[in-house]
């Protein structure tokens, strides 16, 4: 078979082009941060991961500039080499005291820092790694790339108990959780994994690229929120989200620092992250250390959005986040209501398997503090209209009956 027999026989994107809701790829021509121009039109951005809103706030716009005029567009290079700017080991030190943690390396994307990093630390010879069955694609990409590593998947902390029980320790496991699910902002009880650990002796990585500036005191994250950051062995971080930026961080103890530093392929063998985009990181983390507000905004936003929505009939899936989802089970629903919805003026994007289980396919919005009352009620109307059109699973239950992928009702409704 010719090895790209594969792409010219994909056609599932001309499919959901053909029925006029292909949701991917939405050109952005403007941005504000709470509203965009796509093809000519300024809608609500409520499908970002923007949690902060400070992709557009001066103090970081400025930093980035100013890091343009001194350091240029690039560093054309690896750290490790000849890319190494002084801002990269500044960002560092504030990181690692914003997270309670001896030391910090900075990536130049979260998904490099997971593969790179999992990867590694998963090759030890004797390995296990114990991996959350909704962890993000990097993680899983990191575990494929620890060999030999034993990998045990787990569905919950009850599972994980299950799974554990086999041996009265495993000084030689990793574990690796998202802390906050990103399609349904669904949080890992990471209290009782943390109980786990102290019993069985793992080493715990824990990805809170969607909690960290957001949940916990003044942003900490997710274990700070719940009290168990200091047994976390690395905190991973991304700046693509609250931090307004790229790239993404791991912090933990020094000699483990020290030797991802090293000896991480992800990080020795690709370019520094840029200037612009390390003093825009570094910017946001000092807005958010230094202007409480912030956080209480975001949390106004997002209570009244939730409430908002969950009165319209809406199942939030019991999120507590500023990840809002919106649960319609069938994807080729979620994908007509996303359409529908940027056709009113609403910018959300859909969320279907293998992102979310089968059958509960979702609209995943999400709050930012700059929203004025104006875009979340104009975005309450839209999602009203959408409500009333369009049958919506009411509750969640754990699981909801398997519907079939993409069902063609919604692609090319009858009529
Ligand atoms: N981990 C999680 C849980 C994520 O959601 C993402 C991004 N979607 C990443 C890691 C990767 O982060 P980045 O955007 O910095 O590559």
């Amino acid at each position: 078979m010719d090895i790209f027999e594969p792409c010219y026989s994909f056609k599932e994107a001309d499919l959901v082009r053909a029925a006029g809701v292909y949701p991917y790829f939405h050109a952005i021509s403007s941005s504000t941060g709470p509203e965009v121009i796509v093809e000519g039109r300024t809608v609500v951005m409520l499908g970002s991961n923007n949690y902060l809103g400070l992709t557009h706030h001066p103090e970081v716009v400025s930093a980035a500039h100013e890091a343009l005029d001194r350091y240029g567009t690039g560093c054309t290079g690896s750290r490790f080499l000849n890319g190494n700017l002084d801002l990269h080991d500044i960002l560092e030190g504030e990181l690692a005291d914003f997270t309670g943690k001896e030391a910090a390396l900075v990536f130049s994307s979260g998904v490099l820092g997971n593969i790179g990093t999992v990867g590694l630390l998963g090759s030890v010879d004797g390995a296990v790694i114990f991996s959350a069955s909704e962890n993000h694609a990097s993680l899983i990409d990191g575990i494929r790339f620890a060999r030999p590593a034993a990998v045990h998947i787990f569905d919950g902390p009850a599972d994980l108990e299950r799974q554990l029980a086999g041996r009265p320790n495993w000084p030689d496991a990793l574990l690796v959780t998202d802390a906050v699910f990103s399609m349904t902002g669904r949080v890992t009880d990471l209290r009782r994994i943390v109980e786990l650990k102290r019993r069985y002796g793992f080493r715990l990585y824990v990805d809170d690229a969607h909690g960290l500036g957001v949940l916990g005191p003044g942003g900490t994250g997710t274990a700070a929120s719940q009290g168990v950051n200091g047994d976390v062995d690395l905190l991973f971080g991304t700046f693509s989200k609250a931090f307004a930026s790229l790239g993404c961080f791991l912090a933990g103890e020094r000699p483990v620092i020290e030797y991802l530093r090293h000896k991480v392929r992800t990080f020795i063998f690709s370019a520094a992250l840029p200037p612009a985009s390390v003093a825009a990181a570094l910017a946001a983390l000092r807005v958010l250390r230094k202007d409480a507000s912030l956080l209480d905004r975001l949390w106004e936003n997002v209570a009244y959005f939730r409430e908002g929505v969950q009165q319209l009939g809406y199942c939030t899936m019991g999120s507590t986040t500023p990840i809002v989802p919106l649960l319609v089970g069938s994807e080729s629903l979620a994908f007509r209501m996303c359409q529908e919805a940027l056709e009113l003026g609403v910018f959300t994007t859909p969320a279907i398997h293998p992102a979310v289980p089968l059958g509960q396919a979702l609209i995943r919005t999400s709050v930012m503090p700059t929203h004025t009352r104006r875009h979340l009620q104009q975005s309450l109307d839209v999602f009203g209209a959408l409500a009333s059109r369009y049958p919506i699973p009411k509750v969640a239950g754990d699981r909801l009956p398997v519907a079939d992928r993409m069902d063609f009702r919604y692609l090319f409704p009858a009529g």
